[in-house]
């Protein structure tokens, strides 16, 4: 399936969690394994070919995140809310429109030098993205870019993650 139509299928949900939020649910577009299969290989298409380990921030990176390691064989890590883990190496909190939140990164996950791509399903104000590599950071890995299937333009996405790498398959 060509990658217009995989992205097609992604759904807008109007005031969801809160009012003026516009939501987009990539659902309908993992249930389809085609176009799955289209969404992955367009992030690889994506990814500097040194990178090593994926960081797939919870929970809808885990699902691209997983397909993308066992698919290009990369080693694959979850950043986790808090509470999750039972060996923490590394936590960042960071600020939300509404309050806070905070990402964990698993000890013994990723080494010092291993080359490491963040991704998730939506780029927003990045303050998530930011926060996944500053975790990758802390254990010493390099960050090689931040892939998404979707950014959302014009919330400072990018400009927050600094120079990093942000690779998008579609900006709505
Ligand atoms: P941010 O930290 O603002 O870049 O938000 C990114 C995180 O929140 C990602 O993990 C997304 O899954 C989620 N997110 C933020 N805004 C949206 C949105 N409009 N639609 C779907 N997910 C979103």
């Amino acid at each position: 399936m060509k990658l217009d139509r995989a992205l097609d299928l992604m759904r807008e949900v109007p005031d969801f969690p809160r009012p003026g939020v516009v939501f987009r649910d990539l659902t309908p577009v993992f249930a389809d394994p085609d176009a799955l299969r289209a969404v992955v290989d367009g992030l690889q298409g994506g990814i500097d070919p040194d990178t090593q380990v994926v960081a797939a921030i919870e929970s809808r990176g885990f699902l691209l995140g997983a397909a993308l390691g066992y698919g290009w064989g990369y080693g694959v890590v979850p950043l986790r809310k808090p509470g999750k883990l039972p060996a923490v190496a590394h936590r960042v909190s960071y600020a939300l429109e509404y309050g806070e939140a905070t990402l964990e990164l698993p000890a013994e996950a990723v080494l010092p030098g291993q080359r490491v791509v963040v991704v998730d399903d939506v780029l927003a104000t990045g303050g998530t993205a930011a926060a996944a590599c500053e975790l990758v950071e802390a254990a010493g890995g390099v960050v090689t870019g931040v892939s998404v299937v979707l950014e959302i333009p014009g919330l400072g996405g990018r400009e927050r993650l600094g120079g990093r790498r942000v690779d998008a398959l579609l900006a709505v």
